[in-house]
């Protein structure tokens, strides 16, 4: 048996904490930039907006439908998220956090999950004001069905009996209740189920789950694939995924932002790149990684009308480090390899390959570079040093100050207080 928690409109959700005045109003979240809408409350989604719809095509709403939008916050969202996944945690053994507002929980063997998963619902409301629904079912996939149905129960009254609102056990209906359940619910609403998957699906006549689920699992990997195989088992209920509640090292980790303006000087694209290459340092090191091949990359828009241009390099560390210090050096002389002047960029980004445990590297292979190992304590002084007081506290002298504004730095006209991590920025009198 397995639970799925998820946050309602996540983001928007996390802004209406703190600024309880958004509630029962359309309100979306932009992207990076200010793009395009990423989270949007019920009332905006009644409003007609879509999913990643950009910002100028529903800005006249504003005016006409009292629509807020704000600049994406994830200084806030992520300490938010922390607290709703340890509350989380409380419902069993085990537990997947998936994405940023969701979780699988294994609750197997547990007494009355549907009770504790109503009493964990209510807990999470009342000690951090976010609304979740949870979904439970006898796999993640119908876990995942019963969660989407507790939301559209919820949201669209009548299109689900009013019971499955808010917390769904698909566990719990009688075959016949099941049935309806499954051929009310489109098959693009299956998980792992894409745009491109659920047209071909219809092509063959499969619309809904219930002709899902009909398919015969041997003739689903026969015409598709075993992924696909898997789908039509978990949907029988015979579990195929587990809870995986050991976070894999990443095998590669970015930095590339969209600039607010674009740039085309070497020094402030120096200052990105050494900005950029810092942040990705630290998150190598907080998984105890290594990297050994740098990339770093600089482009056009690709709607720019004049001369475009996108290029990059890989540069080679002569043994494989997480020192801050060798992997801008990296990115720096990868840039000055790519520069050409007289364009203007709009994207850059350094990007870590070829990741390893930094319990694996061989410190007798170090040829005069600053090892993992020698440079080992400098770097940890500088991440405890970081943590404390926050971030860019140290840092090298060709990074960006924090909190200055550049050319580059992302356009986040209606960003909203640090209100749960910064002392300066939390709220008065929020009711
Ligand atoms: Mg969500």
């Amino acid at each position: 048996m397995f639970a799925l928690i998820d946050g309602n409109n996540f983001f928007v959700s996390c802004e209406r904490v703190f600024q309880p005045q958004l509630r029962q109003r359309p309100v979306v979240v932009l992207s990076n930039n200010d793009g395009c809408a990423i989270s949007r409350s019920d009332e905006a989604k009644a409003l007609g907006i879509r999913m990643a719809v950009p910002w100028f095509q529903i800005k006249h709403l504003e005016q006409q439908a009292g629509l807020v939008a704000l600049s994406a916050n994830f200084a806030l969202y992520g300490e938010m998220s922390d607290r709703m996944m340890s509350l989380i945690a409380e419902l069993g053994p085990k537990q997947e956090i998936y994405s940023i507002d969701e979780s699988f929980v294994d609750v197997c063997g547990l007494n009355n999950p549907l009770e504790r998963s109503w009493a964990l619902r209510q807990k999470i409301w009342d000690w951090t004001s976010l609304p979740t629904c949870v979904g439970l079912g006898p796999t993640k996939t119908l876990a995942k069905l019963a969660n989407h149905i507790a939301k559209q129960a919820e949201r669209n009254p009548g299109s689900y009996p009013a019971e499955m609102a808010q917390v769904c056990d698909l566990s719990r209906l009688s075959p016949t209740a099941f049935k309806e359940v499954l051929i009310a619910t489109d098959v693009g609403e299956v998980w792992g189920i894409g745009r491109r998957l659920a047209d071909q699906l219809r092509e063959c006549g499969i619309h809904n789950v219930h002709d899902l689920a009909q398919l015969d699992p041997a003739l689903a990997r026969k015409r598709w694939s075993v992924f696909m195989e898997r789908i039509v088992r978990e949907l029988h209920g015979q579990p195929c995924l587990e809870v995986e509640d050991i976070i894999e090292p990443k095998k590669q980790i970015a930095c590339t932002r969209s600039f607010g303006q674009p740039v085309s000087q070497l020094a402030d694209l120096e200052e990105v790149v050494a900005t950029f290459g810092s942040r990705a340092a630290e998150k190598l090191r907080r998984q105890h990684s290594v990297t050994s091949q740098v990339l770093v990359f600089i482009r056009t828009s690709p709607f720019h009308k004049g001369s475009r241009f996108s290029q990059s390099a890989i540069t080679s560390l002569a043994c494989p480090s997480a020192d801050t210090r060798e992997i801008v050096r990296a990115a720096i002389s990868g840039l000055r390899s790519i520069y050409r002047p007289g364009f203007d960029l709009i994207k850059a980004g350094v990007i870590l390959a070829d990741i390893s445990p930094a319990s694996l590297s061989q410190p007798e292979l170090d040829f005069g570079a600053a090892s993992a190992t020698s440079s080992a304590p400098l770097m940890s002084a500088m991440d405890d040093l970081n943590r404390r007081f926050g971030r860019g506290t140290v840092r090298l002298g060709s990074v960006a100050l924090p909190d200055t504004p550049r050319l580059w730095s992302a356009r986040r006209e209606r960003l909203s207080g640090r209100y749960t991590t910064r002392i300066d920025e939390i709220p008065y009198g929020c009711a």
